[in-house]
């Protein structure tokens, strides 16, 4: 059976003009800087998010880790939304391999209030750990896709500034979140130290995510790559798909954000609780439906449709481009 497959939007394969741009890419070593598509992807990054610099990275997770390892020394404490990424998703890198320990802010919507931080705070006294990072995240992923505002980043980051912190943002999705507030992704970047974003996700690159911050960061942040066995050779085959994904994926995403909606109100006719959705992602209660979960992915899947558990008692959908408006329309019908 040809499932219809919202588990993720990482599940998008390249198109025809990646895969071509991939076959034809100008290559070099690009630890010694000599790769011309990673360094032309690079400076795209960079001038897309207002920034002096940006780095080539593996993944979103080596992404946030090199950040951090920029922004820290080992023993720091590093503040975090408690449904964050960084915290759930990246097998504890921050404190296996940067030594940072995590403090957890626990949110309604995935946004820190520069009062939450600052209720976060310690006093300086010789028995604490130094806070020197603050790790925001837009779209935030476990509360449903939910697209913080600019105002809303510009707030903590400034309260975090004022308290002598680095900002580092988790922006996998951050075109997504600019595309639902209608604003440039420079109105983020701008008000952060360093951002990462994603171009494996709903940009459908094969691979890679960018860093951006300054000059002297990022400099760093290529070496903490290196340690980190990420420096790569001839890299533009895959940077030159990801220069797709930046100049001419971005404007589509809102299709999926349509798509998403649309899919919200499918399964709210069929009696589902949802949160609901902003962006791509779509967060779907399974209580009083199903006795978990698990229970609820197996039900969908037997009806030929795939999402994943999200918790004891949430699944997640993510639309994406491989999922069309009439795909969306067959789930009203496979669920009939
Ligand atoms: C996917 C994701 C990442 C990590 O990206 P990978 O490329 O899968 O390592 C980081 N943060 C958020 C919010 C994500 O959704």
């Amino acid at each position: 059976m040809n499932h219809l497959d919202f588990r993720s939007d990482t599940i998008t394969h390249p198109t025809e003009e990646m895969r071509e741009a991939a076959a034809n890419a100008k290559v070099g070593d690009d630890v010694f800087g000599d790769d011309p598509t990673v360094n032309e992807l690079e400076q795209i990054a960079a001038e897309k998010m207002g920034k002096e610099a940006a780095l080539f990275v593996t993944s979103g997770t080596q992404g946030n880790l090199v950040s951090v390892l920029g922004h820290t020394n080992p023993g720091n404490e590093v503040i975090l939304e408690a449904d964050s990424h960084i915290y759930h998703y990246e097998v504890g890198g921050i404190s296996a391999i940067a030594g940072a320990i995590p403090k957890l802010i626990q949110t309604e919507d995935g946004n820190i209030t520069p009062e939450m931080l600052e209720n976060a705070l310690r006093p300086s006294n010789i028995h604490f750990p130094d806070t020197s990072l603050l790790c925001l995240e837009n779209t935030h992923n476990r509360h449903g896709g939910i697209a913080l505002s600019p105002h809303s980043i510009a707030e903590v980051a400034r309260a975090a500034h004022d308290h002598g912190l680095s900002v580092h943002l988790d922006g996998a999705r951050i075109f997504n979140a600019a595309i639902y507030h209608n604003v440039n992704v420079k109105e983020y970047a701008k008000e952060v130290d360093t951002i990462q974003f994603c171009l494996s996700k709903g940009l459908s690159a094969p691979v890679g995510s960018l860093v951006a911050g300054t000059r002297d960061f990022i400099e760093k942040a290529r070496k903490i790559r290196k340690r980190l066995g990420g420096g790569m050779r001839q890299a533009g085959i895959i940077a030159a798909p990801g220069i797709i994904a930046l100049t001419k994926m971005v404007d589509r995403l809102k299709e999926d954000h349509d798509n998403a909606r649309k899919l919200a109100e499918i399964l709210k006719g069929h009696g589902y609780k949802i949160i609901e959705p902003q962006t791509n992602i779509l967060v779907v209660y399974t209580d009083g439906k199903f006795e978990n979960s698990d229970e609820a992915v197996d039900f969908f899947k037997s009806k030929g449709i795939l999402c994943v558990p999200f918790g004891p008692n949430r699944i997640r959908f993510t639309t994406h481009r491989m999922i069309s408006a009439d795909d969306i329309k067959r789930v009203d019908e496979l669920l009939s």
